[in-house]
């Protein structure tokens, strides 16, 4: 093993600098030459590499986005793209790949890995925290932070006008962000894929939270919430049944998938990204670096995306004693 490619692929998460900053300097460390890959598989198809050093990644860890860029290529998705990417990759003299990314990402490396002879080894990287083996992805703690700040930003308004806000946050399919930050944002009700609430408990909520006295009320809901596919139509059907509130809508959008990494993860993405280059050095593919309990595993990609990481029920039990 002596040259080693690393790119960031899907939906850009806060913390992926970190984590190739740490690839680049594991490599630098164990005397092996690394490239950065802009742009995704985009990159590797077209042949956009640029050598790095550990000089080249000075100055990225407190910064969010990521310096490889990233971009959705839809070309990896056939089997004549990604034998393009390989014919690049060999070109570019690449013994190995790591890529930080979410499941789609996954999809591709696993692919990839099992159709040519070339390591891959994967480092989760998305704000949504949607996969299966490790506690935590990179990028979503930040994205926490982020959302709670808008909560409590949105909660001024509220307790000053005794308003009711609905908020939209991200998540994709999954419920994380919204159950944590809704904890930790003070929600009245939680909305999340993994419930089954209708219009109905949302209306009970609040009314019993009209009942306990509360003087602002927020329900924070998960993008990928069956109710949450429009928060307006939610907000305007759950209104019709509760006269006298002075109710708005608010979609957080893109700033939560921005900003300054928090300490957590950054040190994430440091760990991650010296354990993708350590398992590679160990003859290891086709798998993906995670973190549980405090300590860096493993996990097939394979089962990294068909698995589903399971919401924690412990958490919705805490969100319904600390709403009211
Ligand atoms: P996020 O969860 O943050 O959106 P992601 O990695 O899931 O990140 P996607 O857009 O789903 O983001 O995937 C990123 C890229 O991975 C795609 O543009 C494509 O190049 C590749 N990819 C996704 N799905 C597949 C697939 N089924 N086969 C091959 N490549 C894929």
């Amino acid at each position: 093993l002596k040259h080693i490619g690393v790119l960031t692929s899907g939906g850009d998460a806060p913390g992926m600098n970190a984590a190739i900053r740490a690839v680049v300097r594991a490599c630098t460390h164990y005397d092996l030459k690394v490239s950065g890959i802009h742009e995704g598989y985009q990159g590797l198809i077209d042949g956009n590499f640029q050598e790095l050093d550990a000089r080249a990644v000075a100055h990225i860890i407190n910064r969010g986005g990521t310096m490889l860029k990233s971009a959705r290529c839809m070309e990896f998705r056939s089997k004549e793209g990604r034998e393009k990417a390989y014919e690049q990759a060999k070109k570019q003299g690449l013994d190995a790949l790591v890529v930080i990314g979410g499941d789609g990402s996954f999809t591709g490396a696993s692919l990839f890995s099992k159709e040519f002879d070339i390591p891959v080894v994967g480092i989760p990287g998305t704000i949504d925290n949607d996969i299966y083996g490790t506690d935590y992805t990179i990028g979503f703690d930040t994205a926490l932070n982020t959302v709670v700040d808008a909560i409590d930003k949105i909660r001024d308004t509220a307790t000053s006008h005794n308003r009711l806000f609905f908020i939209e946050c991200m998540g994709r399919d999954a419920g994380f962000i919204a159950l944590n930050a809704g904890i930790a944002g003070g929600a009245t009700e939680i909305l999340i894929p993994e419930d089954d609430k209708e219009v109905d408990d949302v209306v009970a909520k609040l009314k019993a939270s009209r009942d306990a006295k509360k003087s602002s009320n927020i329900v924070l809901v998960a993008e990928g919430d069956q109710l949450g596919g429009d928060v307006f139509k939610l907000a305007r059907d759950a209104g019709e049944r509760l006269p006298g509130y002075d109710i708005r809508v608010s979609v957080l959008g893109h700033i939560q998938r921005g900003g300054s990494p928090t300490c957590s993860d950054r040190v994430l993405g440091s760990r991650l990204g010296v354990a993708a280059i350590e398992q590679l050095m160990s003859g290891h593919s086709g798998i993906m670096v995670g973190l549980r309990n405090d300590t860096v595993t493993t996990e097939t990609l394979h089962d990294a995306i068909t698995k589903k990481p399971g919401i924690n029920r412990n958490l919705m039990h805490v969100a319904e004693i600390v709403s009211l």
